[in-house]
């Protein structure tokens, strides 16, 4: 009996760290965002150089969530160069290490793949960036496992044989803190949201990952579809291209990303 517990326990060590999730920075993590937004609501402003960014609703306690859910390593990859994003990420992870609230316990990313890791096809002027360079995962973490793994992304920078590792981030907005606030109104913003439902679920598309994370761990679990496969299932439609914000299914998928981040996190944020 000590010899099978002692497997039982080697392989669940084996498997502590399978399920790899790179997180994009740039409108999925942060929005880049102005002066006079970032004035009258400061809550989640990072400033770099010239650049004002404010970091998406949730996002620490999304990813210290993920970071707390057993088998998860958590990863960046941003097409910004190397020393913003070590810049961002820092940030990012003095705020999940101040809601961690265990100082001899310091969470880190396992990760962090920045400009010079992208994989270049083209460097024709007129393709869009997501089109001339791609997020190949497998260079940036050489033991992946496809099957247990996504991109994050609100672009497509799907790697060629990576496709189906990425979970896209549709229909992001620019930066609105609250919606009952008048100051953008007139401040000529560009991706506008329709009505509070369609800026209420935009701000809430990383609690939407938690969700999609987690039940597609837990089919994994009780069923034989790998991880990758159960993201898959749960984020694409019968023409495989992403589900929109207007589905039942999204909303149910947000409703479990709020479940997942609030009873491991209510005792420890008060
Ligand atoms: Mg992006």
């Amino acid at each position: 009996m000590k010899l099978l517990a002692a497997l039982f326990l080697l392989v669940q060590t084996s498997q502590a760290f399978a399920t790899d999730l790179v997180f994009d920075l740039d409108w999925t993590l942060i929005y880049s965002t102005r002066a006079a937004s970032a004035e009258s609501n400061p809550e989640g402003i990072v400033r770099y150089q010239d650049e004002i960014y404010r970091f998406s609703d949730e996002a620490a306690k999304v990813i210290l969530t993920l970071h707390r859910t057993p088998g998860m390593r958590i990863s960046f990859f941003s097409g910004g160069d190397h020393a913003r994003n070590e810049f961002v990420i820092e940030k990012l992870y003095e705020e999940i290490n101040r809601l961690n609230g265990t100082p001899n316990q310091t969470l880190k990313p396992f990760r962090v793949g920045s400009a010079d890791d992208l994989r270049v096809l083209s460097s024709d002027p007129l393709k869009r960036f997501s089109e001339r360079h791609k997020k190949p995962l497998r260079r940036l973490i050489p033991d992946i496992d496809l099957t247990d793994a996504i991109l994050i992304d609100d672009s497509d920078f799907a790697d060629a044989g990576e496709e189906k590792n990425l979970l896209r981030i549709l229909d992001t907005l620019d930066d609105i803190p609250d919606f009952s606030s008048n100051e953008w109104k007139t401040a000529g913003l560009q991706e506008l949201p329709k009505n509070r439902t369609d800026w209420s679920l935009e701000r809430q598309k990383l609690v939407w990952v938690l969700g999609v994370v987690t039940e597609a761990k837990r089919l994994t679990q009780n069923t034989g579809v790998t991880f990758t496969e159960a993201v898959n299932q749960m984020t694409r439609n019968s023409l495989d291209a992403p589900i929109t914000r207007d589905l039942p299914s999204y909303k149910a998928q947000v409703e479990k990303g709020l479940k997942a981040l609030n009873p491991r996190c209510d005792d420890r944020l008060k």
